[in-house]
């Protein structure tokens, strides 16, 4: 199969060697004589996948027994909902930083459950740049929800921002990209198709005493002390997206963040420093402290020139650099699987688009 060069920004790209062992399980799952999609969810090949996959993202994260590894359901937008469901009650508030769109959504979905206080926000500026982060936070917060990288519109917080309420972050779309403080969080969270795996699952993890936080009654589903207890298979899990997410653990572990974050500073510098230079695109995001190295959102100056590059890249093998509906233009995803030659490919197409 000729591959194509695949920049979507989730699902995204998987590494070749983690589709080729996932392939391998869907017919015979570790000599047991069963497929990956037949093995129970209560036996013990799945126990233990499950456990070194908790271990790992634990390892990753440099975290200690202080916090718990959940695997869930429902995406990231499950997470949206069960955050305030447990943590906000009817008479308190949360603080929400307004970065975007993924960002709105989340507190648009607290807004269900008790007082949303939006504390930043950059949507006067249509999201282009980061909102200065809130200089007074006040003690009486259930937590502060914030998202760690914008995926529509390319921007990023890299460090881990002060605050003295529990932090809550999503990370769906750079869990892993660089190193973090993830233990100073009351809790993170990522869907799992950008850095983690195939699309069906998500990663929560959550600090031990906010499990003792939860304000409301909950049937046991949308409860995050249940999955803890039943160790994330309170019911049936989506075994096969669990697996081959722990396929790209192990593929994440064998590389190293460090690593990783060095090769997605140069995949991003090499695409912002073309865009840059290019007489045909400008960057959305000109603050460069503020830009994403997962998500490069640029604009063609003419307008002509959107769905002729787009053609361009097709005819190249290269798809997904369309932007999202609400941003436009172009956005090239480069999550932690996609590699450094396929970033100087679509540069070279850059280029030789301009030339043409
Ligand atoms: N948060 C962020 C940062 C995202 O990028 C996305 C999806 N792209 C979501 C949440 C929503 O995830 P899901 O579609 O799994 O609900």
């Amino acid at each position: 199969m000729k591959r194509k060069i695949n920049f979507n920004a989730g699902p995204a790209i998987l590494p070749e060697e983690v589709l080729k062992h996932a392939a391998e399980a869907v017919i015979e799952y570790n000599n047991s004589g069963l497929s990956i999609l037949e093995i129970s969810h209560r036996g013990k090949a799945f126990d233990n996948i499950i456990q070194e996959s908790c271990e790992l993202i634990s390892e990753l994260c440099g975290l200690n027994n202080d916090h718990t590894v959940l695997w869930m359901h429902g995406g990231g937008r499950l997470q949206f909902s069960m955050i305030p469901m447990n943590f906000l009650a009817q008479n308190g508030s949360a603080g929400y930083i307004d970065s975007g769109h993924w960002a709105e959504e989340a507190l648009e979905y607290a807004t269900y459950y008790g007082d949303v206080q939006i504390l930043a926000s950059s949507k006067e500026h249509t999201y282009n740049r980061l909102p200065q982060w809130p200089e007074h936070i006040s003690k009486d917060l259930a937590y502060l929800h914030y998202t760690t990288n914008n995926t529509i519109y390319g921007t990023q917080y890299k460090n881990v921002p002060d605050c003295k309420v529990p932090l809550i972050a999503d990370m769906s779309s750079d869990i892993f990209s660089c190193k973090r403080d993830y233990a100073s969080y009351a809790m993170f969270y990522a869907a799992a198709q950008k850095n983690i795996g195939p699309a069906g699952c998500a990663v929560a993890v959550i600090r031990k005493d906010m499990l003792q936080r939860v304000v409301r009654d909950l049937p046991p589903m949308l409860r995050y002390q249940a999955h803890a207890e039943q160790g994330s298979v309170l019911n049936t899990p989506p075994v096969f997206a669990i697996y081959a997410s722990l396929l790209m653990l192990r593929w994440t572990k064998a590389k190293g963040i460090a690593a990783i974050e060095k090769e997605n500073n140069q995949k991003a510098e090499l695409l912002y420093s073309e865009v840059e230079r290019n007489s045909l695109f400008h960057a959305n995001v000109k603050r460069k402290e503020d830009r994403s190295t997962m998500n490069v959102c640029f604009t063609a100056k003419n307008k002509d020139d959107e769905s002729a590059f787009l053609n361009f890249c097709e005819m190249q093998n290269i798809i997904g650099i369309k932007g999202h509906r609400s941003a436009g233009g172009f956005r090239v995803s480069i999550y932690n699987a996609m590699p450094l030659k396929d970033v100087q490919k679509l540069v070279s197409v850059m280029q030789e688009y301009e030339k043409d």
